[in-house]
């Protein structure tokens, strides 16, 4: 079987290749050798198809139907289903960074604006873009927009987590976080060791036994294009316990709101270095300032106090996870043909890692990306996590993303032997969706049950079609034109 696939994950490439090459080589010549399939337009948004399928999230444990003490707490590797979800988690962070990044009405926010000679300021005013690319350092500059949106995610969490009396009773209603708080929050879950402290230091054993609330995170983003809405209970709950509204982005990006002594403390915290004899400046000048903006400015105090505590490291971690972030939004398994069988391979191949920590416990074992999406998943499951690799591995796993490159490159060299000794089967292996549809359709053949009579021909022919298809329907997503149809 894993010979199979090697050798058909090689020609799907090669054909892959040959179908790029010809597209590129064959523009403007008549007759091009190879075309992609075409397909028809939807009529109407009822005719769309719905990708990835309903039915994938269908296993999803609702936690305000299923009380806590009621849930099985045996041994159990995440599902399917949680893994789905996850992948939406993951493109909801990737979409809001961007629309940090890209937002230019932050940029008035923070007052980040490119330095132009003086007399191309009338220019500035007439072009905008044309300006920005007159100084070199804009971009990076605007960079500096995510970073204090993740120190205020960080202090906004903070403030939620200092609800804690509630917070139970309140996820097991389903009532969970807005997005940024939810980012840090996941963040801290992979990393045990500061979730734990964190959970002791504040007395709050039950969320160290808590399911992570994939159900409500699933209801809250969108298919279509990843965004992150509450519900209207959960937005007046968290308005009311921080005194902040749940989006804070669009708060932000709201400029013309603030007093000037708010926009002197932003444009500093952007531009120079913000200290906190500067917001008690602001807060000072104007005793009249509304609600929201005093609860800003406190937020701000939380953002910049550097305290050495159990989370003093949750700031660089929720920006080391931009990293994971963008790799998995490059796979885009979420929207592949295959994504059923890439997250059960990715969940069993998680299970047979977690054999080689009991096997071999004093190495490094380094996990491929699919097998850490379904880590990073059991991860936000503390208890669940803590059971499972206690069984399986035979002690508490740790997750440490701050090991360095060269000593990740050497652990994964190891692990991949290992892997292939103990299993017999490759670890490292192409996860792209042309390879990952072809695994999902040979296992599905009855190659499997000993029988030979395989149409190999049939099945590359439906695999490519399939690809072929979704990536269509992608590019259209992407482009926010109809979707394709297809009687696949
Ligand atoms: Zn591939």
């Amino acid at each position: 079987m894993a010979l199979a696939v090697g050798l058909d994950q090689r020609a799907v490439h090669q054909c892959s290749r040959a179908a790029i090459q010809s597209q590129v080589s064959s523009y403007g010549r008549p007759n091009p050798p190879w075309e992609p399939p075409k397909f028809g337009i939807a009529a109407s948004k009822d005719e769309e198809p719905v990708i990835p399928r309903i039915s994938i999230f269908a296993g999803l444990r609702d936690e305000s139907k299923e009380p806590r003490e009621n849930q099985d707490e045996g041994v159990q590797l995440p599902s399917v289903a949680e893994c789905a979800v996850h992948l939406q988690l993951l493109e909801s962070f990737h979409v809001l960074r961007e629309k940090v990044l890209k937002s230019n009405a932050l940029d008035r926010t923070f007052s980040i604006w490119p330095k132009i000679p003086r007399r191309s300021a009338a220019e500035y005013r007439r072009n905008p873009r044309r300006a920005a690319a007159l100084d070199p350092t804009f971009q990076a500059r605007r960079q500096k927009k995510w970073h204090i949106f993740v120190d205020l995610a960080v202090a906004r969490f903070a403030s939620w987590w200092g609800e804690m009396d509630n917070i139970l009773r309140l996820l097991d209603a389903g009532e969970i976080p807005p997005l940024d708080v939810l980012m840090v929050w996941h963040s801290l879950l992979l990393n045990p060791r500061m979730y734990t402290a964190l959970c002791e230091e504040s007395g709050y054993q039950g969320m160290s036994s808590l399911r992570f609330p994939w159900k409500a995170v699933h209801d809250a983003i969108s298919t279509k294009d990843s965004s992150f809405v509450l519900t209207e209970s959960a937005t007046a709950t968290y308005s009311k316990q921080t005194g902040l509204g749940p989006d804070l982005l669009g708060y932000l990006a709201n400029f013309e709101q603030f007093a000037p002594a708010v926009t002197k403390v932003l444009s500093k915290w952007a531009n120079t270095e913000l200290r906190k004899a500067d917001i008690d400046q602001a807060l000072q000048a104007s005793p009249d300032m509304a609600p929201d903006q005093v609860c800003l400015l406190e937020h701000c105090v939380i953002a910049i106090d550097q305290q050495p505590g159990p989370t003093s490291g949750l700031r660089n971690a929720v920006l080391r996870q931009v990293n994971f972030v963008e790799k998995m939004g490059e796979q885009v398994w979420l929207r592949s043909p295959a994504l059923s069988g890439t997250l059960n391979r990715a969940i069993s191949r998680y299970g047979q890692f977690l054999v080689l920590f009991k096997k071999y416990p004093s190495t490094l074992l380094v996990p491929t990306l699919d097998i850490d999406l379904a880590w990073h998943t059991h991860l936000c499951s503390p208890q669940q996590y803590r059971l499972a690799t206690s069984h399986t591995a035979g002690r508490f796993i740790d997750h440490d993303d701050t090991i360095d490159k060269d000593a990740l490159e050497g652990g994964l060299d190891k692990t991949k032997d290992l892997f292939r000794i103990r299993f017999g089967e490759e670890y490292l292996r192409c996860l792209c969706w042309d390879c990952e549809a072809l695994r999902s359709a040979l296992e599905e053949n009855p190659v499997r049950q000993g029988c030979r009579e395989v149409d190999y021909e049939a099945i590359s022919e439906t695999v490519s079609l399939q690809v072929a298809y979704h990536r269509a329907v992608e590019i259209a997503r992407r482009k926010q034109e109809p979707l394709p149809v297809h009687a696949v």
